[in-house]
């Protein structure tokens, strides 16, 4: 191709983007979505409601309705929440407003590669620690960085993607003790986990928690996340966020969905217990495997290369994330859990391939 007549900012000319390659397959286990169609009474609930949508104002710019029901769930205040297109854009608003120019938030890989890599889009630097070999916090890599960079944010994730691990709550009291800015626990897997940083959320603490419909609620279509935090720190963030950024109709989506808590409950309680069965059949194989608190598992193919594995599954029409070029996760792949028969599919193709 000729050259582009106008160049982006420099340090964006030179990243690679964020790829998670999209495949037509039988078998989709490579983003976390949840396997079901969210309740046939939800469906129904939000048909109706697109008819009353006043469709030719802007919506609430506030969506005061919306937060109010997630307050309500988490038994906070709506001043207490903020919502936005995916967690990802809540992510990306705290990066605009607590980054920037000048300022720094500290990571700990192998994680979530958003949180770097948002930070970077938006011109902040980025602190890197590693975690130790069984992907566990190591205190003192943390309290190395955190001394070091001082950071403006540090992001924690619970449960760790990809490694599935869920952060003790010793660890996340210890890093809100050494951190000196702000401390994120991206909790997009949090409902699968056994506990949450939630309860730790005070207007005294700087620590946001962030959440997601795009797992538990099945509703990854509809782009909706949220954070809980100080009542203080959300002000900041409705500054930042474009106004009327979150449709009408999405807030009604948002808001009627949380009437079906029970029955996103037995979902996930369902998709725990299929890890199980999963990970049981998994650890069967010639396969190094991590425990996870997520709704995916990772895991090392032993005598096979995972690039390889990665392929023949893809030629039996399965899908997992391919994890294997990422720095410390040589030859990992990580899988969704899915429906029964899914990760049935999905571990005769395996065992297909390993032998
Ligand atoms: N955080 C983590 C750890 C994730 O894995 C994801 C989804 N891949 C997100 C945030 C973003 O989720 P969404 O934007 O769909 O809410």
């Amino acid at each position: 191709m000729n050259q582009p007549p106008i160049r982006p900012r420099d340090d964006i000319a030179l990243m690679p983007g964020y790829h998670s390659p999209q495949v037509e397959v039988d078998v989709r286990l490579n983003t976390n979505e949840a396997p079901f169609a969210p309740p046939q009474a939800w469906l129904d609930a939000v048909a109706d409601a697109a008819a009353s949508v006043a469709w030719n104002r802007y919506p609430d710019r506030a969506a005061l309705d919306l937060r109010r029901a997630i307050a309500k769930l988490h038994g906070v205040g709506a001043e207490q929440v903020f919502a936005a297109n995916g967690s990802n854009e809540v992510l990306q608003t705290l990066s605009l407003t607590y980054g920037g120019a000048g300022r720094t938030v500290a990571v700990f890989e192998p994680t979530y590669a958003l949180h770097s890599h948002i930070a970077r889009i938006t011109g902040t630097g980025v602190a890197v620690g590693q975690r130790a070999p069984d992907f566990s916090l190591d205190m003192g890599e943390v309290r190395r960085v955190l001394v070091e960079a001082e950071p403006d944010v540090t992001y924690l994730c619970s449960p760790n993607n990809p490694t599935g691990l869920v952060e003790t709550p010793e660890s996340v009291h210890q890093v809100l003790g050494l951190a000196p800015g702000l401390v994120v626990v991206d909790e997009a897997y949090g409902q699968f986990a056994p506990w949450s940083a939630l309860e730790l959320v005070a207007e005294d603490r700087p620590l946001v928690v962030t959440r997601t419909y795009s797992k538990t609620w099945s509703m990854a279509a509809a782009r909706l996340g949220y954070l809980v935090g100080p009542a203080w720190l959300v002000a900041e963030l409705e500054k930042v966020v474009l106004p009327y950024h979150l449709d009408a109709f999405k807030q009604v989506a948002g808001r009627l969905a949380l009437d079906h808590q029970a029955d996103m409950d037995a979902r996930v309680a369902g998709l725990v217990e299929e890890r199980g069965r999963l990970s049981a059949a998994l650890a069967e194989l010639d396969v190094e495997l991590w425990p996870s608190g997520a709704n995916f598992v990772l895991f090392r193919p032993g005598s096979v290369d995972g690039g390889e594995v990665w392929q023949g599954l893809l030629d039996r029409s399965v899908l997992v994330r391919n994890c294997s070029g990422w720095p410390r996760l040589e030859g990992c792949l990580r899988v969704t859990i899915g429906t029964t028969e899914e990760d049935d599919r999905f571990l005769a193709a395996l065992k297909e391939v390993l032998t």
